[in-house]
């Protein structure tokens, strides 16, 4: 991995993160040993697979200050966002068909609104002010009365801003609007508390916190109020009917055992990932041309995001690709050639938007590798800008 001398440093923590040793090993007797299906009640097979998955429900609801009924696990923040939007789609059609979101959110929230828009529901998606930021005015204007939902994330995957969820939470819930919040970049890296949030519905997953991926949960509230959700995957009525399918021991453990360790590490964690990209900031803001994507301190520790004047952004990293294993933007969308989304809704122009650089510092990375990450993108962009002028 990072030992390898051979592998470029890997700085791309947003789109995934490696399984913590500590992870795997917790995950490893589920496989084998303990193989039962948690759900089987006449046998000690499923008793034990049972008391695992429990004790890992328990330990996801305490880190959100959620009760154990309240998590409905999934395959991942996909999954839980679909059921999270269609499910209160489908469920609240009678009290109104409007659903608010943000211009940066995740594919996986976008998409289920255009499908859920596709078959009648209006959506509006609200724009962010130029730090990628939410205006509380703007949102509270947007809801109607036949508004369902808000859904805005807690974290943006790209440029790493930490919207305002506990001012967003009081807001929808003065209005009596239900409060969903992706929580995918956001879980175990920042204090999550659904009762001092307000926050109705919250997905989750494993693999941006050193856990498995294939699994995540989504917190949907049972009291005060209690939110009626319609499965989206019908059979044998796992997770109280919203969603079934054979629950997953391994996965499940493993995402407990990531989600404890994220908590107890998170203060120096934070520390030290701050450190390091301050670190980088101060080396590549030398350079002219340069500029920071998303708020300056309001966002996840481990996160810089750049967009470089006068350079092309695919040359910029394929020049970058031998030295460090970063992107652009969204892994899932970088396939396509079109600007980030997320920063045309910043106000940047095209060209800013295609020559960004997205930093994701994690746990395996060291001082020494944020500085050789630093002059390379110096030297990278320096000559880059030196051919741009000659030709
Ligand atoms: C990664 C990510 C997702 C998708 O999560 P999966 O568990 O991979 O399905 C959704 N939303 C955000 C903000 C993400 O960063």
């Amino acid at each position: 991995m990072s030992t390898d001398r051979h592998l470029p440093i890997y700085l791309d923590r947003h789109a995934t993160t490696p399984v913590d040793p500590r992870v795997m090993a917790a995950m490893l007797p589920y496989f084998t040993e303990h193989f039962g299906n948690p759900t089987s009640t006449t046998h000690q097979y499923g008793w034990a697979a049972e008391a695992a998955v429990t004790g890992a429900r328990e330990t996801i609801a305490a880190a959100i200050g959620a009760s154990d009924s309240e998590i409905v696990f999934t395959s991942g923040a996909t999954e839980a966002n679909n059921l999270a939007l269609k499910g209160i789609a489908e469920s609240y059609i009678a009290k109104g068909q409007h659903i608010i979101t943000l211009q940066t959110e995740h594919n996986a929230v976008l998409d289920p609104c255009e499908y859920l828009a596709s078959l009648g529901f209006t959506v509006t998606y609200l724009p962010v002010r130029p730090d990628g930021l939410v205006d509380l005015n703007t949102l509270e204007s947007a809801i109607r009365s036949d508004t369902i939902l808000v859904s805005i994330m807690a974290a943006n995957n790209e440029i790493g801003v930490l919207q305002p969820l506990a001012e967003i939470g009081k807001l929808c819930r003065e209005n009596g609007v239900l409060f969903h919040t992706d929580a995918a970049q956001a879980i175990g890296q920042i204090p999550l508390d659904v009762n001092l949030l307000n926050v109705d519905l919250m997905s989750m997953t494993a693999h941006k916190v050193y856990g498995p991926k294939g699994i995540g949960a989504l917190y949907v509230r049972r009291r005060d109020p209690r939110v009626k959700l319609s499965p989206q995957l019908h059979g044998g009525g796992h997770e109280r009917g919203m969603r079934s399918g054979t629950l997953y021991p391994p996965q499940i453990v493993g995402f407990a055992k990531a989600v404890e360790i994220a908590l107890i590490e998170m203060d120096a964690e934070t520390a030290r990932l701050t450190e390091l990209r301050t670190r980088l900031w101060s080396q590549l803001s030398q350079l002219d041309g340069i500029y920071l994507n998303g708020h300056f301190t309001q966002r996840l520790p481990g996160n810089l995001n750049i967009s470089v004047a006068g350079v092309d952004g695919n040359a910029l990293l394929l020049g970058l690709r031998p030295i460090v294993a970063l992107s652009s933007g969204a892994a899932c969308s970088s396939a396509k050639i079109a600007p980030s989304h997320v920063l045309q809704a910043l106000g940047r122009s095209d060209a800013l938007a295609y020559a960004a650089l997205r930093f994701g510092i994690g746990h395996n990375n060291t001082v020494e590798q944020i500085d050789r990450v630093a002059t390379a993108a110096i030297e990278t962009i320096q000559s880059l800008r030196k051919l741009a002028l000659r030709s």
